[in-house]
């Protein structure tokens, strides 16, 4: 298969990186101790977007490339509670209605602001990814469960087989809607998708029995490109519907300018953005990429003024341990801080608006 042997190309350390610029012996010797923690892999597609000629300020750069501020050990592995969800092996059950299962601990790319830094491409990671038949049979017995998200990871890493196998066993299962595939394969190696049509008759073919979403994940208007289009294309021409969740980050999208162009840009190819999510506070991820909660409002509200209607339905929200909590704005009365649980952990929090007076610096929720 022509896309896995390119995926073999690969840069995944300092040895390759010195292919696009040069590095001094103190700063490789740093990020071989991040790298040993962390792991790089970066798709040569996505470097080719980056702009190696001011690489340091790159938005394109900050999202594939390790720094040694990825030494920064503050901050949580696990912020969102994941592990206290966990029913099986890679199935984790926090909303009543959404049963998430980590089908992989691969991605084409390990995006540096990944949450989920403590397992992807780590196979020694304490956690192992799902048993398909483990899961499906989990879900089947829990019937308040409507839909299910196949994440990781990156859930198109998984062979077609494999993707088959889910797919056979889950759209069999009369009580759930739909299915979710949380990829940002089209984002950082769309070729995935393009080179491949086994996987696109795949699912068209369990398309046709339930609805299947993409979810993917674009960050920068930069990102869309003739490629990552004609993947959105062919998988909305087999019958799935694409929408995207893009995470609010210093340095790459933290400018009203460029949410609404990449807003835009993406309801002008078919992909519907429904969430920005707040940074969570990630180990070797907070101390570079995340914006303070009101600043990250008031950058978030002046984008969502220069949008047309469809861009601007999506939410701005933190995936907080306790639940998806959406970020109101500051109240009329006393200008404290309005939230409100859009997904609860504990069901009494279900749609409960809270207020809280914030700091400037403040980034997340205790
Ligand atoms: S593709 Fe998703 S899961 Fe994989 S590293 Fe990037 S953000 Fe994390």
């Amino acid at each position: 298969m022509t896309w896995a042997k390119e995926l073999q190309n690969n840069v995944t350390g300092t040895a390759g990186l010195r292919e696009y610029r040069s590095l001094s012996p103190e700063e490789e010797k740093r990020l071989e101790t991040v790298l040993h923690k962390y792991p790089m892999r970066a798709t040569r597609y996505y470097l080719s977007l980056v702009n190696w000629e001011d690489y340091e300020k790159d938005p394109i750069y900050r999202l594939c490339v390790p720094t040694v501020l990825e030494e920064d050990s503050s901050g949580s592995l696990d912020t969102s509670g994941e592990s206290t969800n966990t029913r099986l092996p890679g199935l984790q059950h926090k909303y009543r209605e959404t049963v998430l299962v980590l089908t992989t601990h691969e991605c084409a790319m390990y995006c540096r602001h990944c949450f989920r830094k403590r397992l992807v491409g780590l196979e020694e990671a304490g956690e192992k990814a799902a048993d398909p038949k483990a899961a499906a049979s989990y879900i089947r017995s829990h019937p308040e469960v409507s839909n299910v998200l196949l994440s990781g990871g990156d859930s198109f890493l998984l062979s077609n087989q494999s993707i088959s196998e889910y797919l056979d066993l889950l759209t069999d299962i009369p009580h759930l809607d739909f299915i979710r595939f949380g990829t940002r394969i089209p984002v950082t190696f769309p070729m995935r998708i393009t080179d491949d049509p086994e996987l696109l008759s795949i699912l068209r073919k369990y398309g046709r029995k339930k609805q299947i979403f993409i979810v993917t994940h674009f960050n920068h208007p930069r990102e869309i490109t003739e490629e990552s289009i004609k993947a959105v294309r062919l998988l909305r021409e087999a019958g799935l519907a694409v929408r995207n969740q893009t995470v609010l980050l210093r340095g790459v999208n933290d400018d009203p300018e460029i949410l609404s162009d990449l807003f835009g840009r993406l309801t002008g190819i078919g992909v519907l953005p429904y969430y920005i999510f707040q940074c969570r506070p990630v180990t070797g991820v907070k101390s570079q990429f995340q914006v303070p909660i009101k600043e990250g409002f008031g950058i978030v509200e002046e984008a969502r003024g220069r949008m047309n209607g469809q861009a601007k339905s999506f939410r701005f929200v933190m995936s907080h341990k306790s639940g998806k909590i959406e970020i109101l704005g500051p109240s009329p009365e006393d200008g404290r801080m309005t939230f409100k649980y859009n997904q609860a952990k504990d069901r009494e929090d279900l749609g409960r608006i809270f207020f809280l007076d914030l700091e400037e610096d403040r980034t997340w929720l205790d």
